[in-house]
């Protein structure tokens, strides 16, 4: 972990927050290279779940809902942790989550001196308008998927859908979470991506089921296999009241396996809480049948952070090469990469040319032109970079119009006319269908 949170901030991925004013606890900026992953990264699961489907709606709402949202959904009233303060040494720490916890600085023995639990709501508060009297609190979403409950009429009517189908939306999310840890997996301001799939009651296993499998699916795309993801069903007693099943997919962090998504099937436990605090049915009427119900619900939701954090720890990696050397490189999925394709002129003197096809390149990937030093040493950022193929223009180039593309993983090279360039690129750097 150490290794990887230095190369974040070095490379310019993920760094903290106000840095210059010594950081926030639990809050991360994303550099030049890390928005561009986690830009890719919500584009694949955009084009997945959205737009190659005709059954999901995408929608973007607003961070701040109707407060009577949260009461409806129950988190004013229940969205809690329990939490501990150590009478010597001052610190807070969730009363769940003690194991691993550092030794107490200010008693002789290590031991913390800890309070009764008490809970602690995890939800950020605001006040909307001039004044802060409790007719203006307000919240910060603790989960985007609410809005997706209360916006159901609108958006099934506009969109002329038909159950079952989908809504699906990614958004930031905030929690005032007690003990921000292990980098960026747990964090005060994160995005998730959730989709809310809306069926009748009598398919809700069979949608479950297919939900599970297809995140999976989406999962393996990003290169995780069976020993770095794994399916774990929620026991009875972990379940939420009004859930009929549930499922987390979690990743071998280096500090353990750690949920990154949960597959959920809600039953209709939000759409009929809304309707009571809203008085709006939000109840369906079967064309055919004339049936009228509440539809089922099943939930996927992604932590787009945790998800990157995964895929940052499953790709990097240090190799000693032949002769000792040690090089180290980000083996991302191609097509998440933050830079594609490296243009690199093998002297300043072909820079002319080098830049123009860098340029007409740019048009379709994101490019990253470098001619500064030696070829060997720029490779080599680029393998941190996590980039897939570096393009050299080299002196044959001026002449025969083609170029040497190198490839990170195996480092093999091959030379490729610069007329069939792009579209050897494009079959190797499309994202999965
Ligand atoms: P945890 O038990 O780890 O707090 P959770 O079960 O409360 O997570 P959900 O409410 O199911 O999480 O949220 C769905 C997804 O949102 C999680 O799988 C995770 O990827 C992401 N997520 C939740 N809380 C955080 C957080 N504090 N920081 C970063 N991502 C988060």
């Amino acid at each position: 972990m150490d290794e990887l949170v230095s190369l974040c901030a070095r490379r310019g991925f993920i760094f903290q927050s106000s840095e210059i004013y010594g950081g926030i606890n639990g809050f991360w900026d994303y550099g030049p290279l890390g928005v561009e992953l986690k830009q890719n990264l919500k584009a694949f699961w955009w084009q997945r779940m959205v737009r190659g489907r005709d059954d999901v709606e995408g929608v973007d709402t607003s961070i701040v809902a109707h407060p009577r949202t949260w009461e409806a959904s129950g988190h004013v009233e229940h969205f809690s942790d329990p939490m501990v303060d150590c009478r010597a040494c001052k610190k807070r720490f969730r009363a769940d989550q003690l194991d691993g916890v550092e030794r107490c600085s200010a008693s002789k023995t290590g031991e913390h001196d800890l309070t009764e639990a008490k809970q602690f709501n995890l939800m950020l508060r605001t006040f909307i308008g001039a004044s802060e009297e409790a007719a203006n609190v307000a919240y910060l979403r603790p989960e985007t998927c609410q809005s997706l409950f209360t916006d159901f009429k609108r958006v099934r009517e506009a969109a002329r859908q038909k159950i079952p189908f989908g809504m699906a939306q990614i958004g930031k999310a905030f929690r005032n979470e007690i003990n921000p840890r292990n980098f960026t997996f747990r964090s005060r301001e994160f995005e998730q991506a959730e989709l809310e799939f809306f069926v009748h009651p009598s398919e809700r296993e069979r949608w479950f089921e297919y939900w599970l499998g297809e995140r999976r699916r989406w999962h393996a795309d990003l290169g995780f296999g069976d020993d770095v993801l794994r399916i774990r069903p929620h026991d009875s007693d972990e379940l939420a009241h009004y859930a009929n099943a549930a499922s987390d997919l979690e990743f071998l962090f280096p500090f353990g396996w750690q949920e990154i998504e949960g597959v959920h099937d809600r039953g209709d436990w939000d759409l009929t809480r809304h309707t009571e605090f809203a008085g709006k049915e939000l109840t369906i009427t079967d064309e055919e049948t004339k049936e009228r119900y509440t539809p089922m619900v099943v939930e996927t939701s992604v932590g787009i952070e945790r998800t990157c954090l995964a895929l940052l720890c499953n790709g990097l990696c240090e190799e000693t090469l032949e002769g000792g050397e040690t090089r180290t490189v980000l083996r991302l999925p191609a097509f998440l990469a933050p830079v594609q394709v490296a243009v690199l002129p093998l002297s300043k003197k072909l820079s002319e040319s080098a830049r123009r096809l860098a340029g007409d390149l740019r048009r379709r990937f994101p490019v990253f032109y470098d001619e500064a030093g030696n070829i060997g040493r720029r490779y080599r950022r680029q393998d941190e970079a996590g980039t897939p193929f570096c393009v050299t223009w080299d002196f044959d180039s001026e002449s025969d119009a083609a170029v040497t593309v190198r490839e990170r993983d195996s480092m093999t090279q091959e030379r490729i006319g610069v007329d069939a360039l792009r579209a050897w690129l494009t079959d190797r750097l499309e994202m999965p269908a």
